[in-house]
């Protein structure tokens, strides 16, 4: 099986819409090798979207990547991030750098600002774009920015070549639904749902514990968690890229793009976990 439901850039490239994500994975050696097999795993499934960062675990999620694509590179759409006092001129040239060179690879397929910090947007779009000319970025956006944030930026010059905005986004976790979604489509700017599971811990558990989810599930012969992912990527314009670190929850996780939610269920779900009927600030981990 490999996944067939698909997300497009504004520049016309189509994704899977389901990727995987890194953050904790890389840290311990205990792991590295289902770590590695997971991630290998995702790719012949289709989930060929790698979402990584310059801060997972001070570069180490970026050299499990690595390892677990070294013959696959191609097959890959590779994503890091730069972190936001490092977004502009040469320390930001050093962090694609190092980002390159612990991938092991000449070139990111998308390059993100991981959040607004104090380096004037302007500033990094500018290095954005020259990393972008100079071949080691194919295309940059942005993440967990909101609306202003997201008016702010697309003041500035050349921010039109902002491809991704990477939010929160899950069922408990809908702020975005009301204004930043419909600016993001209406930007042609597609929108990345980071920790569509909702994590490990408090906030999952409670997704758990809902007897609709789980009659859902039941339904399609699915576990909540695939109900999740479905969800999430429900309306054709949104990439998730949930993260797993071992082979089983992969293999789940990619069996999730053949779930169609129905209206009624979608119905049910909003009854449980209501989207706010007002503007929230975006939801930030
Ligand atoms: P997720 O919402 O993806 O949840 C991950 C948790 O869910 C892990 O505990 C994982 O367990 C578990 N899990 C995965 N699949 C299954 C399954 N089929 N059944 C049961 N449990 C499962 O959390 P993340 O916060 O990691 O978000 C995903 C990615 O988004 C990150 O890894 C990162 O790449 C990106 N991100 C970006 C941020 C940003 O600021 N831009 C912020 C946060 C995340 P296990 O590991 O044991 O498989």
């Amino acid at each position: 099986m490999t996944i067939s439901r698909t997300v497009c850039l504004q520049d016309g490239t189509q994704l899977p819409a389901l990727g995987q994500g890194t953050w904790g994975i890389g840290d311990d050696p205990t792991k590295r090798v289902s770590e590695i097999e997971t991630l290998r795993r995702g790719v012949e499934l289709g989930m060929s979207v790698i979402d990584s960062a310059e801060m997972y675990g001070d570069g180490n999620a970026e050299s499990l990547v690595a390892e677990a694509i070294h013959d696959c590179r191609e097959q890959v759409f590779l994503i890091s991030k730069v972190l936001p006092h490092h977004a502009s001129g040469d320390r930001l040239l050093q962090s694609v750098e190092q980002s390159l060179q612990r991938l092991n690879t000449d070139y990111l397929d998308l390059y993100l600002l991981h959040w607004r910090g104090c380096t004037p947007l302007q500033k990094t779009i500018e290095g954005l774009e020259q990393l972008r000319q100079g071949g080691m970025i194919r295309r940059w956006g942005v993440s967990n920015l909101d609306v202003d944030d997201m008016n702010d930026l697309l003041s500035c010059q050349s921010a039109k070549n902002c491809q991704v905005n990477q939010i929160l986004y899950h069922l408990a976790s809908r702020g975005s639904e009301l204004v930043l979604q419909p600016y993001l489509n209406q930007h042609q700017i597609l929108m990345m749902s980071y920790s569509p599971l909702a994590q490990a811990g408090r906030l999952q558990n409670q997704l758990l514990a809902s007897d609709v989810l789980r009659q859902i599930a039941d339904r399609h012969d699915a576990d909540p968690f695939q109900i999740m992912l479905a969800w999430c990527i429900r309306s054709g314009q949104v990439l998730a890229i949930p993260k797993a670190s071992s082979v089983a929850h992969v293999d789940r996780n990619a069996k999730a793009v053949r779930i169609e939610l129905g209206q009624d269920e979608l119905s049910l779900l909003d009854q449980v976990f209501p989207a706010p009927e007002y503007k929230v600030p975006l939801d930030i981990i």
